[in-house]
């Protein structure tokens, strides 16, 4: 027997998750030890989604692990040409390098690797002892990273299983595929299929996962057929590795994630996408912020329990309920993925990140970030959090993927460009500490903001004949009218005084959106924008006491920050970057979402595709507009004497304008005013 080990936190698992874990705890001076099996892995490939790489990033270890960069993604829906998945930036690299890098990076952080399998665990006199091979260890925090346990609920477990194949012709693509249903069983469960490059030319590695039961060959041979179907880079592929099989557990629930005073992370917390099988980012990220939660209360294990639920409650709201939801009906998922994947409105953009890759959704929330002194964000940040709450309960159970869109992102709710921040600003413009009941009514602008916009952007493309259901605009019709519905009943339960002027508001977007959908409606498009920021910002102002003339400058400054908000969503567009919004500069145009016809009508789509003269005239005069309507704004804030109100607005401006920087100089002030 060799001398018991004491520590701080032992770890049971070493495979991902156990072994970032390790390691961040080691990176915050904890001592920690890694136990788990040295089972051989298998060599075969894996997708590293784009989270899991920045997680692994944050700790050095991409090289670590040999990571290889795959910035396209094709997702095939059934038969017919792939669509890429924009900025769904992926990574490819063999589970042997992963696991082997992350236990090295462990050990070097500090951690102490002890090798073998757990037994005689036990809580006693406030530590917890197990044994590995012939040592002993205690140690006051554990955390269990033993995989996915057989045995889950059956609509959240499955299988999964890869293989090495050679023969292959795959480069630079991950290849995402979900076949059509089988059969017309509604209950039918999804089965996913994926191809990733291998780092040996011509070789890659082919995986499926299916929730149920499946046998492993029969899925393999299945995931092998669908890729082959009408592609020749897989016409020649030859198996060139073992079958390695896996439990698919997928029944995450953030309360579930704490048992006895054990943290799971990675699969043992069922963090696996039921959809697309993938569960590396969930295990970086669980053991992260597992490790972050104990280092925070390295005395006080149940504190340290209570602060990792809440934090995985924040991290993946909406994430697997929505994923959930789409694989248990295959059937409606599947539909609405095909009509809605090349439909680039922001609605279906947002849906179709939600169901297929966890990340990406730094679009409408976090694309800029707003920079604020720290006692701002004292007052700011608690109101905005609490409005998160409120939006994200209320739409949570029947349309989990908006919970996602609402607060998701690795970024505070402060710092998020959102119309719930010149709400906040405009309130404290009387004077006065904002009412903290008026959160309800801050999550109602944000719901309502969401709503509107579901109902712009570009019509998605004509329903083929005779198919009875056009599920793009169904789709989008239902979750706009719910985010509408919602938002109203809020104001009615929390607001009632200000009903009439957020029906009014309602009203106001319709007209202007129905104007736009209307080939010859008037409407310019920056006053759908001016409209959503100029509600939260004098709807604010009333409410919080602000003299008339106060008023009349908010109303100002959220109509030109909304000109400024579309003016730079053209900047972004026509540059090629990618938008808030989620949409392409021919999306805007089709979608009549862009001023530049308005001002330019000689300047096409055609013509901005293929003339880079007309390109740089349309782009000047996009960052020429939004930086007019970025002027104009904070010549508006000059009327609002509250400091931490103006500075607040002018930090949003400045952000919704950042990619028109450098920031005007101020519009000077009339002559001996
Ligand atoms: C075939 C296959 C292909 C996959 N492909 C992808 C992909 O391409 N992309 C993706 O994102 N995800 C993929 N996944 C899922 C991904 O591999 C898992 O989500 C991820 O490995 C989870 O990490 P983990 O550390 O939680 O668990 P695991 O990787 O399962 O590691 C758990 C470790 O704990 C050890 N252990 C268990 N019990 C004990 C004990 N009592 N004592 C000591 N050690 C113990 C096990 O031996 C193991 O080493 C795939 C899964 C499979 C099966």
């Amino acid at each position: 027997m060799t001398a018991p080990l004491a520590a701080d936190v032992l770890i049971v698992g070493a495979g991902p998750a156990g072994a970032i874990t390790a390691a961040e705890l080691a990176r915050h001076g904890l001592h920690a030890v890694l136990a788990g099996e040295e089972t051989g892995e298998a060599d075969y490939d894996l997708v590293l989604s784009g989270a899991a790489m920045r997680g692994l990033a944050s700790l050095g270890a991409l090289e670590e692990v040999a990571a290889r960069v795959v910035d396209t993604v094709e997702l095939r829906l059934g038969q017919g040409a792939g669509h890429v998945l924009p900025e769904a930036v992926n990574a490819a690299c063999d589970r042997r390098h992963l696991v082997d890098g992350l236990r090295r990076l462990a050990v070097t952080a500090g951690a102490t690797w002890l090798p073998g399998t757990v037994t005689d665990l036990e809580r006693r006199e406030g530590a917890w002892h197990a044994s590995t091979g012939d040592t002993t260890v205690s140690a006051r925090h554990l955390v269990v990273a033993t995989g996915a346990p057989s045995g889950g609920t059956p609509h959240a477990t499955g299988l999964l299983c890869a293989q090495r194949y050679s023969g292959v012709n795959l480069t630079a693509s991950i290849v995402l595929a979900l076949p059509a249903p089988r059969t017309i069983d509604p209950a039918e469960r999804p089965t996913c299929v994926w191809a990733v490059p291998g780092a040996q030319a011509g070789t890659c590695t082919i995986g499926a996962s299916r929730i149920g039961s499946a046998d492993p060959d029969e899925l393999l041979e299945t995931a092998r057929a669908v890729l082959a179907e009408g592609d020749q880079r897989f016409a020649g592929a030859v198996p060139a590795g073992p079958l390695v099989t896996g439990v698919l557990n997928s029944g995450f629930a953030p309360e579930h994630s704490v048992r006895d005073g054990r943290l799971l992370v990675g699969d043992a917390a069922g963090l696996v996408n039921p959809f697309t099988g993938e569960g590396l980012s969930y295990a970086v990220q669980s053991a992260l912020l597992a490790a972050r939660a104990i280092a925070a209360h390295p005395d006080d294990p149940d504190a340290a329990g209570r602060a990792y639920t809440r934090r995985l409650s924040a991290t993946f709201v909406g994430y697997f309920e929505t994923a959930t939801h789409a694989a248990r009906r295959y059937h409606l998922a599947w539909r609405v993925l095909v009509a809605t994947a090349d439909d680039e409105r922001p609605v279906s953009a947002k849906l179709r990140r939600a169901v297929l890759t966890p990340d990406g959704f730094s679009g409408l929330t976090a694309a800029d970030l707003m920079p604020l002194p720290a006692p701002d964000v004292a007052l700011l940040g608690p109101f905005l959090l609490a409005c998160d709450e409120v939006a994200v309960s209320t739409v949570r159970k029947e349309w989990p993927f908006i919970a996602r869109l609402l607060i998701a992102g690795e970024h505070s709710p402060h710092q998020r460009l959102r119309p719930a921040a010149p709400f906040f600003a405009a309130l404290l413009a009387g004077g006065n500490p904002p009412d903290t009941a008026f959160v309800t009514l801050a999550a109602a602008i944000e719901l309502a903001t969401l709503g509107a916009l579901a109902f712009l952007g570009p019509m998605p493309p004509r329903a083929a004949p005779g198919r009875r259901v056009d599920w793009a605009v169904a789709s989008t019709v239902l979750a706009g009218d719910f985010l509408l519905a919602q938002a109203s009943r809020l104001v009615a339960a929390s607001a009632p005084e200000v009903s009439w002027s957020f029906a009014d508001w309602l009203g106001e977007l319709a007209a202007l959106r129905s104007a736009r959908i209307d080939p010859a409606g008037r409407s310019r498009a920056g006053e759908v924008f001016a409209a959503l920021l100029e509600f939260p910002s004098r709807i604010g102002a009333q409410l919080g006491g602000a003299p008339p003339e106060t008023i009349r400058a908010l109303r100002d400054f959220g109509n030109h920050s909304g000109h400024a908000f579309l003016h730079a969503e053209e900047v972004l567009a026509v540059r090629g970057e990618r938008t808030r919004l989620d949409v392409t500069l021919p999306g805007m145009l089709s979608g009549r979402l862009s001023a530049i016809p308005d001002i330019l009508p000689e300047v096409t789509g055609g013509l901005l595709a293929g003339d880079p003269d007309a390109r740089s005239r349309a782009l000047d005069l996009a960052v020429t507009a939004c930086r007019d309507a970025h002027r104009a704004a904070l010549g508006a804030l000059e009327n609002v004497a509250h400091p931490v109100s103006a500075r607040i607005l002018e930090s949003f401006v400045a952000t919704v304008c950042a990619p028109c920087a450098p920031a005007p100089a101020p519009a000077p002030s009339p002559a001996g005013a």
